[in-house]
């Protein structure tokens, strides 16, 4: 009658038994797996249908990617020692939506060989595909050299920039041996993205992704602005150069992740609340920023 006893008592297998392992819940009760699909589903959308950031394949076989290798625990507990992504972050960097990247199987295999990399500019606050393959095997990647991705900063779900130096510091130790240390980019986005009109530009440089398929949702309005510290733009009508990553630059990628809506809403999800109201106000303010109180939905940071 009763179906308690499965397993015989004493249990003294190594390891609970395999049909006793499920994915973890977390607090809205999906799975972290599913919570991570389903925040880049949603994230990496482009009228109406989810793309491949890079090069806007939309077929059937996109793949949700990480930027930090899915296993890679070290480099995760890491960076948060180091403090370049929030203390409380999931302990698995494979369930962080933050560090993962819709991506075709084509960029996907490249990205995870180490023959690209992506930086984020702060000067034209642009996520820049750099090819950087000292074997050449990457020819079709040329046409995407120095040109920005599908990702937009303002997202509440952007990845984090140092999150792509990490990959960028192991791309170039693939490759080193490079023709030249300076990178030049453009401020152009990638072909695809504006021959099928998936972004709106505005003329002091903001852009808003057209998102939904309906014509009407994004056709009205002016781009949503954005306001980061001020930086060193470049002169119109000059080339910026990406450098190699050093001491200065990941301190103001450093400073440019902490104003974004993305590290804001990261450190309010992963805030613990076991103080007292004067501590959890303090570490609030420490952690978000008291100006993000009232435009946490606009991102724009004040
Ligand atoms: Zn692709």
């Amino acid at each position: 009658m009763s179906s308690l006893n499965l397993y015989p008592l004493p249990y003294t297998a190594s390891n609970p038994p395999a049909e006793l392992f499920r994915d973890i819940e977390t607090a809205s009760g999906r799975s972290d797996t599913t919570a991570f699909e389903t925040d880049l589903d949603e994230r990496d959308m482009f009228l109406g249908r989810r793309r491949c950031v890079v090069c806007g394949d939309g077929d059937r076989t996109l793949q949700h990617c990480h930027i930090i290798g899915g296993k890679d625990k070290p480099a995760w507990n890491l960076l948060k020692t180091l403090g370049w992504v929030p203390t409380g972050v999931k302990a698995e960097p494979q369930h962080e939506s933050r560090n993962g990247l819709t991506m075709c199987p084509n960029h996907h295999q490249q990205f995870d060989d180490w023959r690209f990399f992506i930086r984020f500019e702060p000067n034209i606050k642009k996520y820049i595909f750099v090819l950087c393959d000292s074997y050449e095997e990457s020819q079709a990647g040329k046409r995407l050299h120095g040109k920005a991705i599908a990702l937009d900063f303002k997202d509440k779900r952007s990845p984090l920039p140092l999150l792509f130096l990490v990959h960028e510091y192991m791309v170039r130790g693939r490759n080193f041996f490079q023709r030249t240390s300076d990178v030049e980019i453009t401020c152009e986005w990638q072909d695809w993205i504006t021959t099928e009109d998936v972004v709106d530009d505005g003329n002091d440089g903001s852009f808003a992704f057209k998102r939904s398929a309906a014509p009407s949702s994004f056709s009205t309005g002016r781009p949503m602005p954005w306001q980061l510290p001020s930086t060193d733009a470049p002169p119109t009508g000059t080339q910026p150069l990406l450098t190699p990553p050093n001491g200065d630059l990941v301190a103001q990628l450093m400073a440019v992740q902490r104003t974004m809506p993305s590290w804001k809403e990261w450190q309010k999800e992963t805030m613990g609340w076991e103080g007292t109201a004067e501590e959890n106000i303090k570490r609030y303010v420490e952690n978000v920023g008291v100006e993000n109180a009232g435009v946490e939905n606009s991102g724009i940071d004040n």
